[in-house]
């Protein structure tokens, strides 16, 4: 990983690595952040888990009371992903957390006054309304900036050579990322580079 990366990735791990927040995800809940790691690639996960909060998880996250434990996700950010002082975004449109002690108690105290029997989507929009009154949504950069057009906002050439890669029956395993992807997947395959990790492959043809 490039330094400024491995800079960017530090930073956001020390900032917010065991913190509570508010977890946004077309619903919202409280959660504990842990486990925030990056490897190789253009990629950094972390685990959450829910605490439980009186009117939380509203949207998709509403269920019955009963019997539920805590919520707990992996969750993996790619090229995208963004930060600032206070909050860490997924990237177009994914996840988002807000860490600021104010802020996941002003939403917990407004989630405890929901009616019980309040409409979860309803409760999501409001969160979403207080997040705004709040300035929740503070700017933020990117965690892996040179990997990103700042005009476009696409993915830019990786600087670091191309590697020759042995293809079998379409598939190709990356040797700078280790992952196996297919070379039909113009998800993963620009004909140019691995677009999980940024690698330029030059592929071989067995
Ligand atoms: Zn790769």
């Amino acid at each position: 990983m490039n330094p400024k990366h491995a800079n960017n990735c530090e930073e956001l791990r020390s900032r917010f690595e065991g913190r509570e927040a508010i977890y946004v995800e077309k619903g919202v809940l409280q959660v504990r952040v842990n486990n925030i790691s990056s490897g190789r690639g253009f990629v950094i996960r972390a685990d959450v888990e829910e605490i439980a909060t009186a009117g939380l998880g509203v949207g998709m996250f509403h269920r019955p009371p009963l019997g539920a434990g805590p919520l707990r996700r992996s969750i993996a950010a790619g090229y995208l992903t963004t930060f600032s002082a206070q909050s860490w975004q997924m990237g177009y449109g994914g996840w988002s957390l807000y860490f600021s002690p104010e802020i996941v108690q002003a939403v917990a105290g407004f989630a405890a006054r929901f009616p019980e029997n309040a409409d979860p989507n309803e409760g999501y929009k409001e969160v979403c309304r207080l997040l705004m009154e709040l300035n929740a949504y503070e700017p933020t950069r990117l965690v892996f900036s040179d990997a990103v057009c700042p005009g476009s906002g696409k993915f830019r050439m990786s600087d670091s050579p191309a590697i020759g890669v042995q293809a079998s029956s379409g598939w190709v395993v990356c040797p700078y990322c280790g992952k196996r992807f297919a070379l039909f997947d113009s998800r993963r395959w620009d004909g140019e580079r691995h677009t999980t990790c940024g690698q330029r492959l030059i592929i071989n043809a067995a």
